[in-house]
């Protein structure tokens, strides 16, 4: 069964395959976005597991590059982000708090007032960490906004332009914040938080978000990259728009349409039609064949060179690394539906009362278990709790997901409840996502959120691989445009794409 023709189709409705289908309607191309959910999103979205019960389901709340808020001429609620606006200070905004969870109730707001409660050196180290945070963020941003050049191919000037001018951009940043941007990159999360800080609460509280969807603990190298990554993609440390993730990608949906792009749900594609070295359409999980003059795709690098395309036609070396790109998932989520009583404030909050309780943590993950005394962060919206539970790996040493998903459930809860009390006996239903479920609901390979762990031998021009990281592959007219090349939630990926395109 043969369908009409397009220009383009993408795979993926996504936030980055619906921004890249978007710019791409817009130039009036004809577009079709395959998506095999029956919703849009990927994972930014807002579900509902029950009547009253919605929730930003994987994801937490998010931003778009304002670039793209402008150019997609999109409207949804955002918070000023510090990045993409030539490092202003904006995280100094308590519009969405931070917060610390102590057993004792005294919890604490990282800012500076709080802060001076119990460490006056650290109130006034503060606002510099932040400012230098701000620039870091706005450096990576930059960064990521940037096509990468094939580095061990042969630079060619039109591969090396967008480089130059990051080089250009770059040094309007200041030396001295530029030397210590490349000096954090490798650097440890307990290492650089102690730079600033003295107080282990504030220290910890930090490394949390260093940690946070990756499978690293404080004191791996590199966390001072994902830290900065993170910081980044929320323009602080707490998540802009929580209960709002799929308010983002309904809007990038309703320009795709706008601008007369297609978008088609529960439309799983099997096959990337390959003919000699050249993509030629998609084979759908339903046997309809459709032709493209290009094909994109937004699920992640292992899938869709793997699955999609298939060893037997990509070089063996390329399969060899693709092979070797380290997902590694081990992220859970549990969702509650409460009666409203729970106790816990409004903002973004963690369990992390110490570096070395998240480092213990992560411990687990190293060896296949589940973390006894997990790192948390909580949001609320609504009447409803979400709760993200690290460490969980997606490769369990003894046990299986099947099973293990109801452990995670209870850990978490009765993690929270020794903070919040009341928290048992108000919740009325529950929702948990395994990485397991991660991978087979939500299509991302071993569980991983990033497409790829965030890791300094995977980042800019060895993401997704060495060699390839402006988007194309072996295939002529196949293109990678998700979170596998550039990570977060900014649309960067979909945006550069385009670029690349042209
Ligand atoms: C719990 C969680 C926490 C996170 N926290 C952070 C964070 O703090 N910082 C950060 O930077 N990032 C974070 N992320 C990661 C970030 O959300 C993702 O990297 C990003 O949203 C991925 O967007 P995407 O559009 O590239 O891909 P996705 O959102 O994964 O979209 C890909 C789409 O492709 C579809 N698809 C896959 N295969 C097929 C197929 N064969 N046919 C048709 N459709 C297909 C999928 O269903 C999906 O809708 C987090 C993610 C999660 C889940």
């Amino acid at each position: 069964m043969t369908s009409k023709h397009y220009d383009t189709i993408i795979i993926g409705a996504g936030h980055n395959g619906l921004v890249a289908a978007a710019y791409l309607a817009k130039q009036g191309k004809k577009v079709l976005v395959l998506e095999r959910r029956s919703i849009v999103g990927g994972t930014v979205v807002t579900e509902s597991f029950g009547e009253s019960f919605t929730v930003d389901s994987v994801q937490t709340g998010g931003m778009l590059r304002p670039d793209i808020i402008k150019d997609l001429k999109l409207s949804f609620p955002t918070r000023a982000s510090s990045t993409g606006q030539k490092g202003t200070v904006l995280s100094l905004s308590t519009e969405f708090p931070f917060i610390s969870l102590q057993p004792d109730g005294n919890h604490l707001t990282l800012d500076a007032e709080s802060i001076k409660r119990i460490s006056e050196k650290d109130a006034e180290r503060w606002p510099e960490f932040v400012r230098f945070m701000d620039k870091a963020a706005y450096i990576l941003d930059t960064a990521y906004a940037t096509i990468m050049p094939r580095l061990p191919k042969n630079l060619n000037i039109r591969e090396g332009y967008g480089l130059l001018e990051l080089g250009l951009e770059l040094r309007l940043a200041g030396r001295k914040d530029m030397l210590n941007f490349i000096r954090a990159l490798p650097m440890t999360a307990q290492e650089l938080v102690e730079e600033y800080f003295e107080s282990e609460i504030v220290k910890a509280a930090i490394a949390s978000v260093a940690i946070h969807d990756s499978t690293l603990g404080p004191m791996s190298a590199g966390t001072g990259y994902t830290l900065i990554h993170n910081w980044m993609n929320r323009g602080g440390l707490s998540h802009p728009n929580v209960g709002k993730a799929g308010e983002i990608t309904n809007a990038l949906a309703d320009a795709v349409k706008a601008f007369g792009g297609e978008i088609r749900t529960d439309a799983e594609v099997k096959n990337i039609k390959v003919e000699g070295q050249v993509a030629k359409g998609v084979l759908l999980a339903n046997g309809e064949e459709i032709s493209a003059n290009i094909v994109l795709s937004s699920a992640d690098p292992k899938h869709t060179l793997l699955k999609l395309v298939g060893a037997q036609d990509l070089p063996p070396e390329f399969v060899w690394h693709t092979q070797s790109i380290k997902m590694r998932g081990s992220v859970a989520k549990v969702h509650l539906q409460t009666n409203g009583n729970h106790g816990i404030p409004e903002g973004t909050l963690v369990i992390a009362p110490s570096i070395k309780y998240l480092e213990r943590a992560y411990d687990a993950a190293k060896y296949g278990e589940i973390s006894e005394k997990p790192y948390l962060e909580v949001t609320t919206s609504e009447n409803t709790v979400s709760i993200h539970f690290q460490f969980a790996p997606y490769a369990l040493k003894n046990e299986s997901w099947q099973v293990a998903g109801s452990k995670v459930e209870k850990l978490a809860i009765d993690t929270l409840s020794e903070y919040f009390p009341n928290l048992q006996s108000s919740i009325i239903n529950r929702k948990s996502i395994t990485p397991l479920d991660l991978e087979t609901t939500y299509g991302l390979t071993e569980g991983d959120l990033n497409h790829g762990q965030l890791m300094l031998d995977q980042f800019l021009f060895m993401r997704p691989i060495p060699g390839w990281s402006n988007h194309k592959t072996p295939i002529d007219n196949l293109y990678l445009c998700g979170s596998g090349v550039h990570g977060g939630v900014s649309g960067a990926s979909g945006r550069n794409v385009v670029k690349v395109l042209k």
